[in-house]
């Protein structure tokens, strides 16, 4: 019988309070039932809520540095059981053993990382107008966060949101993606071996119920969603009507340019692991090539040679190179834009369907996907995919190639491979995007670093490094004034 697992409510783990569940399946073979998870609602966002409420004030004063502390345990837990952690998550969410790996990986880098934060938060002293008085900035939690997760990074993500906003004092009610909950709820686990305080983080299980009862919930002073454009303008919404204070990370249509100067096999090699690492669904993945049409024949046809040759399967076994994509409703969408290619007029070059075999029936696998003879007016050009579908496209110049890497909505990701000083450089200057990888392909964040995206990808925040920060903190400006007399600033100037 399949496992019941619960959610975490002040430091307890306990049943939805409707009994409701839901199933967790195995992607690469739909007959597993990995576990039944609570269908949260309201009620139980209520109770999560009330149960950070409680927690925040003693978690505040908390000095951060013990906060630190707990924080730098939970990532020592993780490097402890990164393999074990690893294969749950390949199981339930199907990408291949090393890419989990990594995705514990970056839980553990974000969790070293945000633990020396705890002795650093730094604001600014600086000097006053007036005589004898002290200024200074400093930063303050803002109180319960609730934090929206996807499915493509399991670990990584909520790691992401949940240490930022702990570090500077916050309490967290979070909610996991539906096609992941199991990976979620082994970090819950290890966040309270951590010795983290009940109360704390608080997690409920569910889907858009529960996530709109968070985004809704008036004592939940800040909501950090990562997700799909569609639900992040829902959540954009509700919280411009309630003036709460949002942050939203969303999809991306990624290009990467070559050029005829590149290291063409080093090109090729990132336009691969871009357009098919984690089976295309990363939202900084490539599904947009722009080549020089001197190198782009060679370059096409490389691509689908290599394209045709990654191996599919499950992503515990030795040598799969590819897992499946999360679902069927998934690979149907996939698939549906793949048709849309092929009715506007694109060349499908490799792939456009579901793939079929030994080990592959039972599971939602779809074949690497290449189109050519694409442009900018077709919806497989225009739109996120978030499968293993890419479109190669000739460009003249260095010029056309910008101008058609910017031509879109999206802008997270971007990738330029060119052994040309001076086009490197216009190409970081002139790309709009949140990030702009020279010689590497449009995948490979690091945690020390600014993330997010310009234009639709997000509203303006940044996630990792310093400036996740300031997501989960408020500046306050602190004034001291020890003349002992009323003085007046801008009054008081001569
Ligand atoms: P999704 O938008 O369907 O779901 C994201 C989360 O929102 C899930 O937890 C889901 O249960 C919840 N949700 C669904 N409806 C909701 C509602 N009405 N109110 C509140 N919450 C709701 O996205 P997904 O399919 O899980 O993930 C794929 C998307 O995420 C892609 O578009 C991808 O580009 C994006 N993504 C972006 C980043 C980034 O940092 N920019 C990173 C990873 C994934």
């Amino acid at each position: 019988m399949a496992k019941s697992y619960l959610n975490y409510i002040g430091g307890k783990w306990i049943p939805a309070e409707s009994r409701l569940t839901f199933e967790n399946r195995n992607p690469a073979d739909g007959r597993d039932l990995i576990g039944k998870f609570p269908e949260s609602s309201a009620e139980d966002v209520e109770k999560a809520v009330a149960a950070a409420e409680q927690a925040y004030d003693r978690w505040r004063l908390m000095p951060a540095p013990m906060r630190g502390e707990i924080i730098l345990k939970a990532g020592l837990l993780l490097k402890e059981k990164k393999e074990e952690l690893s294969k749950i998550m390949t199981h339930e969410m199907g990408k291949v053993l090393r890419e989990t790996r990594g995705d514990i990986q970056e839980a553990i880098d974000m969790a070293y990382y945000t633990a020396g934060e705890g002795r650093r938060l730094f604001g600014q002293t600086t000097t006053s107008e007036l005589k004898n008085k002290f200024a200074m900035s400093i930063r303050m939690p803002i109180g319960v966060c609730g934090l929206i997760t996807p499915w493509n990074f399991p670990t990584a993500i909520p790691s992401w949101k949940i240490f930022p906003a702990l570090i500077c004092g916050n309490t967290v009610v979070f909610k996991p993606a539906e096609d992941t909950p199991l990976s979620a709820a082994k970090f819950v686990e290890i966040l309270e071996q951590a010795g983290l305080p009940p109360g704390v983080v608080n997690m409920v299980h569910g889907g858009a119920p529960a996530g709109e009862a968070i985004v809704r919930h008036p004592r939940i002073r800040l909501v950090s969603f990562t997700g799909s454009c569609e639900v992040g303008r829902l959540v954009a919404q509700q919280c411009g009507k309630m003036l709460k204070r949002c942050s939203l990370e969303m999809g991306g249509k990624n290009a990467q340019i070559v050029m005829a100067d590149a290291d063409f096999d080093l090109a090729l090699e990132g336009a691969v692991w871009g357009a098919f690492g984690t089976t295309g669904q990363r939202c900084t993945a490539t599904s947009r090539i722009y080549v020089e049409k001197s190198v782009y024949q060679k370059f096409s046809r490389e691509l689908v040679k290599r394209a045709k040759k990654i191996r599919i399967g499950y992503g515990l076994k030795a040598g799969v190179e590819m897992g499946p994509v999360i679902n069927d409703v998934q690979r149907e969408r996939i698939h549906g834009y793949v048709q849309s290619g092929i009715e506007e007029g694109a060349k499908l070059e490799c792939g456009g369907r579901y793939a079929k075999g030994p080990g592959l029936s039972r599971g939602s696998f779809y074949i690497p996907t290449v189109f050519t003879h694409a442009d900018s007016k077709m919806k497989i050009v225009r739109e996120e995919i978030f499968g293993p579908v890419t479109c190669v496209m000739p460009v003249k110049n260095l010029e056309e190639a910008i101008h058609e890497v910017n031509n879109t909505v999206y802008g997270l990701s971007s990738a330029l491979y060119s052994r040309d000083v001076n086009r490197a450089m216009r190409a970081i200057r002139d790309i709009e995007a949140g990030i702009t990888y020279i010689n590497g392909p449009t995948i490979g964040a690091e945690v020390h670093l600014p993330f997010g995206g310009v234009k639709n990808t997000g509203n303006g925040h940044r996630e990792a490094g310093e400036t996740g920060l300031d997501i989960f903190s408020e500046w306050k400006s602190v004034f001291v004034d020890f003349s002992g007399r009323l003085q007046k600033a801008q009054i008081d100037v001569d």
